[in-house]
């Protein structure tokens, strides 16, 4: 096949059926977005390419499109069935031969496909990961004209990612196996671990790598520290009454409980997770799609593929297990490009309980190290003092120009104090406890709490006893995950959870790093209500603040609405 562009006269002759007049006459589109024609153009004519678009770019159409322009077979490799099924359902509804190869088909349906494929009839055939390297599938494509594979969600190939799956790993073997057909790479997730990872793995080394900006700006970012979280994510869901959206918990029982509780609450919600009964989990599926205020409570196993356009806000419960899977999620609000608000409530036991989850998990040690450096990378855009669109982006290998001015820090400015002290000692009773003490005992001993471990173990003898006397203990919660995040000290899970010094913390106690902490907010919760003869001016300081907050987002989503000519949604 000759090499051409779009731009060539010959090529978007519509008897040619170029790939604007597939685009027109089968998605009924009248313009390519973004780099699309660009990717399009690139296959059609023979070329290896790896997108990394953000989620909503629109990346199924750079294949599609090619495979529709090119002779023979588009084989997609996709990870999820349920994924799988609903692009062929779609592909079917625009009049486009498909079939999806899965462990759910009957013999009947499967020698369909086979005749259909030897015949030359099928233009897409959907496969999992799985199945693609085996020997029966490669057989079966022997003698079939093949338009080109593509490997969507191709982050899967990487421990970096956030689905790994091994069996992506043998999708190099394809150009080994179908030389001269043209591979894509497709995924949101474009941090430069993955990316690295993907072109390696999948042998796309000669391919063409087309990336857009992964800011996603309708979408407002929020961070706070859990407090009082049923409550808190009342207030935030007070801001998107009348409009869908998703709260993801991490426990298949608290995504229960929950929902329930919203439901109790007058919100209608629903749950969803892989250990509910399959009909009813895809009846709240269908129910999440089709309705426009319905707020569905799910664990991650919610949402690859998802293509509802107007979900308006998400929420996080628990602490994601890493930036690339908070990108994701929060991702999934926003799609039609309206002003959208993400929200997450986090605090010292998510970390705790991450880290557990990564030490117990039966990883290997190589990639537990990657987990943690991954859980850690998150924990510093929560604690970070500026932009937090900034700091997501930078972790994608991005720079935003200065702030966003539409995130919670933005929007009020975080203070910060001088930490130098507060550090020395906190490092200090880490120290001269011997490493083995989780945060609830070194701040009993930093705020001179006698109680029986602090006695048993004799640390009221200590010089660090009561030291840290001067700050409450919230505050003492706050400058742990403060240390945390910034890499001066991490948790040992294999001693329940005890804190343990990092070679960095060096630096502190000689005062060679500069250390500044984040103010934390005011908040209603269990330890502003322990300072008793400041609760009433405590609570009313946090109305206020989350008063002024709520408004700062209401004024500048007004703002974004007028700018795109469409109505507010507050
Ligand atoms: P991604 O896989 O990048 O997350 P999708 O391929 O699922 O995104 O596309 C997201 C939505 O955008 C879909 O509803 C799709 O039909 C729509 N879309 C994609 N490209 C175009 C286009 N050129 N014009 C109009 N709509 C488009
Ligand atoms: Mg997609």
């Amino acid at each position: 096949m000759p090499t051409q562009s779009l731009t060539d006269p010959l090529f978007s002759h519509p008897a040619l059926d170029g790939p604007l007049s597939v685009l027109k006459r089968i998605y009924g589109y009248s313009a390519f977005r973004g780099r699309q024609a660009e990717v399009v153009s690139h296959v059609v004519s023979g070329g290896d390419a790896v997108v990394l678009f953000p989620t909503g770019a629109g990346k199924s159409l750079c294949f599609q499109v090619p495979a529709l322009c090119r002779p023979g077979v588009g084989v997609v490799v996709s990870p999820l069935i349920a994924l799988m099924r609903d692009q062929v359902e779609a592909l079917k509804g625009l009049g486009v031969k498909a079939a999806a190869l899965n462990s759910t088909l009957s013999r009947e349906e499967y020698v369909e496909i086979r005749r259909a494929l030897d015949r030359g009839e099928l233009d897409f055939l959907y496969v999992t990961p799985e199945r693609t390297a085996t020997p029966g599938f490669i057989e079966m494509m022997q003698g079939v004209e093949i338009a080109l594979f593509a490997i969507d969600e191709a982050h899967c190939v990487s421990q970096w990612g956030h689905d790994f799956r091994p069996e992506y790993r043998e999708l190099g073997k394809l150009a080994d196996l179908f030389p001269g057909v043209p591979r894509l790479a497709l995924t949101a997730t474009a941090d430069p671990h993955t990316r690295e990872d993907i072109i390696a793995r999948l042998r796309l080394d000669e391919a063409q790598v087309f990336t857009t900006s992964f800011d996603r700006p309708n979408i407002a970012y929020e961070i706070v520290e859990r407090d009082q979280p049923r409550q808190q994510l009342l207030r935030f869901l007070s801001r998107h009454k009348g409009s869908s959206g998703i709260v993801y918990c991490l426990s298949r029982a608290k995504v229960e409980e929950i929902a329930s509780w919203l439901d109790d609450q007058g919100i209608r919600a629903l749950p969803y997770h892989a250990g509910m009964d399959r009909a009813i989990r895809d009846a709240n599926q269908d129910a999440f799609l089709k309705e426009e205020d319905l707020c569905l409570v799910a664990t991650v196993a919610f949402g690859m593929g998802i293509d509802k356009p107007n979900v308006r806000y998400v929420a996080h419960l628990d602490l994601p297990g890493s930036v690339e899977a908070y990108y994701q999620e929060t991702g999934r609000a926003g799609r039609d490009g309206l002003p959208s608000e993400v929200w997450m409530a986090y605090g010292m036991a998510d970390v705790i309980q991450r880290g557990r989850m990564i030490d117990e998990g039966g990883a290997a040690d190589d990639i537990k190290r990657v987990e943690r450096a991954k859980l850690n990378a998150l924990l510093a855009i929560c604690e970070t003092p500026g932009c937090r669109r900034q700091a997501i982006l930078k972790h994608f290998g991005e720079s935003h120009p200065g702030q966003c001015g539409n995130c919670d820090t933005c929007l009020k400015p975080v203070e910060t104090w001088d930490g130098a002290e507060a550090a020395i000692k906190a490092l200090a009773a880490i120290y001269r406890t011997g490493e083995r003490f989780g945060t609830g005992h070194l701040i009993d001993v930093l705020t001179g709490n006698e109680n029986d471990k602090t006695i048993r173990f004799g640390h009221t003898d200590m010089p660090v006893f009561g030291a840290g006397k001067d700050l409450p203990a919230k505050t003492w919660q706050s400058v742990y995950r403060q240390l945390l995040a910034a890499g001066y000290i991490r948790v040992d899970h294999t001693a329940y959870g005890a804190l343990t010094l990092e070679e960095s913390a060096r630096a502190v106690f000689k005062r060679e790093v500069d250390v500044r902490f984040r103010k934390d907010r005011p908040t209603t919760g269990k330890a502003a209500r322990g300072q008793s003869s400041r609760t009433a001016q405590a609570k009313a300081g946090l109305d206020q603040a989350d008063q002024e907050l709520f408004e700062a987002l209401r004024a500048k989503r007004m703002e974004l609405a007028k700018e795109q000519g469409v109505p507010p949604y507050v």
